[in-house]
């Protein structure tokens, strides 16, 4: 007979193992289904890693942009690829453990293998059936790929994570968060970097002065842009480089290419054929706000709900939320999905959330938005030849000047957010902003001092 539980998460990454844990703390049976490393993407081929490489390339830069000016004579010999993939898969094995031990102290059963729903209540997994009262659907992502001759010749950033060396050139094609991202890290790391936009210009549909502020610090940076471009095909070439073709007819020869053109929900084999959860054109799962599928007493969280915001801590939040609800009498608990604040690891940094001042003026009419901006040299940068500029703005709406965006590029924006996302939260005006005594010399004193 199936073993029975309260609860099953079908994937464990971080909504599914958020949710899980949860459920178990507040006294549910739960049955966790991943077939691969706990963790999912965020820290197996995401966030970790990516934020690993990116403090590399923090390193890399202080080394060879900055160390000359503030008196340090540095000499690197080398840069080893393979150290620092194995202190990042050395970390994320550390990782791996603490999830063991939480879910084991919680109680929580952890099975490795492919789940697949065989009805509503029944989740088939290396061969067995289990059953439960309710069942989340957890399963994330994968990486998309162009439909174009040869486009499996280049690797997603899955692939980026399993690269055993670094690549010396390198084309990276796609203008979201992973493009920008693993474009600056490997530039920074000394590869010859090239990032394909299809459109003119990455990240365009955050504030104009993030996507401009960024644009300009590329350039500054060397890193070689090319907007407006179309992927036509990739070849390999006899001494296994690519040759990576666009549709003007432009070749160019590198050794590694990188799709980050977005991605689409894990969605297609998991037996929802078996089930009433409907999915939208796109294949996401259709999701009310309290996480309910279509089907009765199946839910989802993280990047396969339709509507959803593709972030980490989104998961996590509408996956504990779920379980406070389903066990632990809070009925009315419900994930806000409005006013995430969220981070794109570029460089320098942006930290992001709200409107922006288009969809502002879009929304309260262009008279009743005010904007505030700043811009200035990084005090870090300000001392040495290499400068890293500093674009600040705050958007305001209404007579009371609701702060409804805040948008930052620049040194340690990355951090400076997350408290003026709590201000925010609060429904914070221009002049609780401005109540705030500036903490100087900081970058983030030009949020309070803003005029
Ligand atoms: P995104 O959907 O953010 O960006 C992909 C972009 O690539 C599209 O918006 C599009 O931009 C462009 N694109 C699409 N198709 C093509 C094509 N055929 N050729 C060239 N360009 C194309 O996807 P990502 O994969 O970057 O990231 C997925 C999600 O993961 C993000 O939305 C984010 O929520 C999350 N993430 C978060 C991170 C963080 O918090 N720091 C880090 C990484 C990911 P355009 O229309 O302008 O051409």
């Amino acid at each position: 007979m199936a073993q029975h539980f309260d609860y099953i998460c079908l994937g464990a990454g971080s909504g599914g193992i958020a949710s899980a844990n949860r459920a178990a703390m507040r006294g549910a049976k739960v049955l966790l289904i991943e077939a691969k490393e706990l963790g999912g993407t965020c820290v197996n081929v995401g966030c970790v890693p990516k934020k690993v490489m990116w403090y590399g390339a923090q390193v890399a830069e202080a080394m060879h942009l900055y160390a000359k000016d503030y008196g340090f004579d540095v000499s690197v010999n080398q840069f080893d690829w393979k150290t620092l993939v194995a202190s990042r898969e050395a970390y994320i094995d550390r990782i791996h453990g603490a999830y063991d031990r939480g879910l084991d102290s919680n109680g929580v059963t952890v099975i490795k293998g492919y789940g697949r729903f065989i009805d509503s209540k029944t989740i088939e997994v290396n061969g067995e059936n289990y059953t439960a009262d309710h069942i989340l659907i957890a399963t994330g992502g994968t990486p998309s790929y162009p439909d174009i001759p040869g486009a499996d010749l280049g690797i997603d950033s899955d692939g980026f994570f399993a690269l055993t060396k670094q690549p010396k050139r390198v084309a990276v094609i796609g203008a979201g968060y992973i493009a920008v991202e693993l474009a600056g890290v490997l530039h920074a790391l000394g590869s010859e970097t090239h990032l394909f936009v299809r459109k003119h210009s990455p990240l365009r549909n955050f504030d104009p002065m993030l996507s401009e502020a960024l644009v300009e610090s590329m350039q500054t940076d060397g890193l070689n842009l090319h907007t407006h471009t179309a992927s036509k095909s990739i070849s390999k070439n006899d001494d296994g480089s690519l040759t990576y073709e666009l549709e003007s007819g432009e070749t160019f020869e590198v050794d590694c290419i990188i799709w980050a053109i977005g991605r689409h929900p894990s969605t297609s084999h998991i037996g929802l054929e078996n089930t009433q959860v409907e999915l939208d054109d796109k294949g996401y799962i259709i999701t009310d706000p309290q996480q309910n599928t279509t089907h009765e007493g199946i839910y989802c969280v993280g990047d396969i709900m339709a509507n959803g915001v593709e972030l980490t801590p989104v998961a996590v939040k509408a996956g504990r939320l779920l379980s406070e609800r389903l066990f632990n009498g809070m009925t009315d608990a419900k994930m806000d999905y409005s006013y995430v604040p969220t981070v794109v690891f570029s460089h320098p940094a942006i930290g992001t959330m709200g409107l922006t001042e288009p969809e502002a003026k879009a929304q309260y009419g262009e008279d009743n938005v005010t904007v505030y901006t700043s811009g200035f040299t990084s005090m870090y940068t300000a001392i040495t030849a290499h400068r890293q500029a500093c674009k600040m703005k705050l958007v305001c709406a209404g007579k009371e000047q609701k702060v409804v965006g805040i948008h930052g590029i620049g040194y340690g924006m990355d951090e400076i957010l997350q408290g003026f996302g709590v201000a925010m939260k609060m429904g914070a005006t221009k002049a609780d902003f401005d109540a705030v005594v500036a903490i100087h010399p900081t970058g983030a004193e030009e949020f309070v001092t803003m005029t």
